[in-house]
């Protein structure tokens, strides 16, 4: 079987917002009146990544890597599990090419933390910060997301074949 040289994959996931958790997106904590529900940190943007990578080099999802249901994983800062992940698709072969993901919450506003979340997640990928982009959006007030009930990330990667001492 011929190995493409690059293969792309998309992440997304949800976690409600709710009053007395922390908000942390990216791994950045972002002050506000509420936070992400979930058994680990919850980060949204860091699952939705985490997912695209492991989806491009054709791993599964990161409920088969880091279940839910392990204690292991509970409270869990997310940027452990994308650096794992990453760890896991270099092994097989492959480098970031880059990122691009898009945050969509109602509130609070996400424009002035992009820098930091861009940076942070730079360095779970082990990428240069040009490699990653995230935007932010609102739901117009439609629906949980846009309720302020929830936030929603979505993600895509692509990865490039490393000159790869190994593969498989
Ligand atoms: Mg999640």
């Amino acid at each position: 079987m011929t190995i493409p040289t690059m293969r792309i994959g998309e992440g997304w996931d949800i976690h409600a917002l709710v009053p007395g958790r922390p908000l942390i997106l990216a791994g950045v904590n972002i002050p506000h009146t509420a936070g992400l529900l979930g058994h680990s940190d919850a980060d949204a943007l860091l699952h939705a990544v985490t997912d695209a990578l492991l989806g491009a080099a054709g791993l599964g999802d990161i409920g088969v890597h880091f279940p839910d249901t392990d204690p292991v994983y509970a409270g869990a800062d997310s940027r452990r599990l994308l650096q794992q992940a990453c760890t896991e698709v270099q092994t097989r072969g492959w480098r970031v090419s880059n990122v691009d993901c898009t945050v969509v919450a109602q509130t609070p506003h996400l424009a002035s933390h992009i820098p930091k979340m861009r940076e942070s997640l730079a360095l779970c990928l082990g990428v240069d910060v040009h490699a990653v982009n995230v935007k932010a959006k609102t739901a117009e007030r439609m629906g949980p997301v846009g309720e302020g009930r929830a936030i929603e990330a979505r993600a895509v990667c692509l990865l490039v074949q490393a000159p790869a001492v190994h593969q498989g």
